[in-house]
């Protein structure tokens, strides 16, 4: 199964890429997630990139485009954060043509401004292990520390209201466009993303059955 998820931040793409995966038993690849690691890793390229993903502007093309066709695996995927422009997604079909592969489906998450609002101003995430959690739908069971390895729980920088308001900004202008270039295709498929990740889930597992 080869899938690409569309939506804006906070829209669920993690979570339902992470169950998906589980499903289908593909490479998922979360671009936001391989871009905090190189930042993490104080690598020339993290340090070039950071200050770019604190103000929730989007990294270079070219940047992405490298990392994505470094490790893509042609056979099956689940891509989350990637493409986010016309100009990536135009990269991605080239990467695939060459490696003799195509996109199966392209799932939009649909949300509102207030749900995305909601989710990632409460979101809190664990800095050593990576695990989510959110205040009142996933709260830890002790407040401000992991379950799993017992850290410090912190915000992520670009979660902050503002820069939150700015990541929505940037999805509406670079990002929605992709809906009317995937449904030219005939390969987009819209799913109700405001209610919990299990409903979803059995929505677009009924949506790929029937082919829409
Ligand atoms: P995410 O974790 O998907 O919300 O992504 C976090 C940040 O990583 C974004 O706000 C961008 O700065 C950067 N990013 C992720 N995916 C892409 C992409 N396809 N193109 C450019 N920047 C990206």
């Amino acid at each position: 199964m080869r899938l690409v998820l569309l939506g804006a931040p906070g829209s669920g793409k993690g979570t339902q890429a992470k169950i998906l995966q589980d499903h289908f038993k593909v490479q998922w690849l979360s671009l936001g997630d391989m871009l905090r690691d190189e930042v993490k890793k104080d690598s020339v390229l993290g340090r070039q990139i950071k200050s770019i993903m604190e103000k929730g502007e989007l990294v270079s093309d070219a940047v992405v485009s490298q990392v994505i066709e470094e490790h893509i695996d042609p056979e099956g995927f689940i891509l989350d954060g990637f493409p986010r422009t016309i100009a990536q997604a135009g990269i991605l079909d080239t990467i695939l043509e060459k490696k003799g592969s195509a996109i199966d489906h392209v799932i939009y998450f649909d949300v509102s401004e207030e749900t995305v609002l909601t989710r990632l101003s409460g979101r809190r995430i664990c800095p050593k292990c990576g695990a989510n959690y959110h205040v009142k739908n996933i709260p830890p069971r002790q407040e401000g520390i992991c379950d799993v390895c017992g850290s410090e729980l912190i915000v992520r920088k670009d979660d902050t209201p503002e820069v939150i308001r700015r990541r929505w900004e940037v999805f509406m202008k670079e990002s929605k466009p992709l809906m009317d270039y995937y449904k030219e295709k005939g390969i987009l498929m819209s799913c109700d993303a405001n209610g919990n990740a299990q409903e979803l889930f059995r929505e677009i597992i009924e949506k790929i059955n029937d082919g829409k």
